[in-house]
């Protein structure tokens, strides 16, 4: 019981996500950074084609990065950061009426369980998604915000329209994860449509694969307008 009493004594113990930043990988795997060519220039490591030499810099892309940690375990390694603030804004946010709380509407367009998993581990008490006024519905009628993750297959296609068509103005997309964002691993096949973007309009990505839960509070906060964007996008 000594457990119980500490709790009592100091409270809960759920991760406030800016003033305890995390740095531990078991948090946030990271993601390259741009890179001066003369330290890491061997782009043909990347197994997705997400790195390019340009001007002198090795710069990644984003939204094919699957996180595999080749570049960063060559004999010359990119820049690593173990950030999260990785989510971009397209559109900007839902307006002043939606900075206390919204209704996000999950939608898995053909994920491979992992993007999923990183969702569903917002509600645990670690993220606490809650206490922020953020809350999952299972009606796309009371969702203010779409979230997809994986790419999206074509058996979703036409769900997802209407998902989306069923949503009240004003609606945002969020395309969650390396998948949504271009197809990633599974933009060849043939029963793979590919990203979002090519089927409703998308509002903010957030790049990884999968992205962590981190990641994604941010571009939930972006949307509300409580966060500013993040690192820009090298691309
Ligand atoms: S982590 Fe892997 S996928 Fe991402 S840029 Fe490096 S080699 Fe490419
Ligand atoms: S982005 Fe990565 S983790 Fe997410 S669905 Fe695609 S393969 Fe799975």
């Amino acid at each position: 019981m000594a457990w119980f009493a500490r709790g009592l004594r100091q409270g809960v113990d759920a991760m406030d996500d800016d003033s305890r930043a995390p740095v531990s990988p078991g948090l946030s795997p990271g993601r390259p950074l741009p890179t001066p060519a003369g330290q890491m220039d061997d782009a043909s490591l990347c197994p997705t084609g997400a790195l390019e030499v340009r001007a002198g810099v090795t710069v990644p892309d984003y939204a094919r990065c699957v996180q595999c940690l080749r570049c960063v375990r060559a004999g010359a390694p990119i820049r690593w950061e173990q950030s999260y603030r990785w989510a971009v804004s397209r559109t900007g946010a839902l307006g002043p009426a939606f900075r206390r709380s919204i209704h996000v509407r999950v939608l898995d367009a053909g994920d491979c369980g992992a993007c999923l998993a990183e969702v569903r581990q917002l509600t645990s008490p670690v993220y606490s998604l809650h206490r922020f006024g953020i809350f999952v519905t299972p009606t796309p009628r009371n969702a203010d915000v779409l979230m997809v993750v994986g790419p999206v297959t074509r058996a979703m296609r036409t769900a997802m329209r209407e998902t989306y068509a069923a949503m009240p103005e004003p609606r945002r997309v969020i395309a969650t994860g390396t998948c949504a964002l271009t197809g990633g691993v599974f933009a060849k096949s043939v029963a793979v449509e590919g990203a979002v973007s090519r089927v409703i309009p998308v509002d903010v990505e957030i790049p990884g694969c999968p992205p962590p839960p981190l990641a994604i509070l941010h571009g939930l906060h972006l949307l509300m307008g409580r966060e500013g964007p993040g690192r820009p996008d090298p691309r």
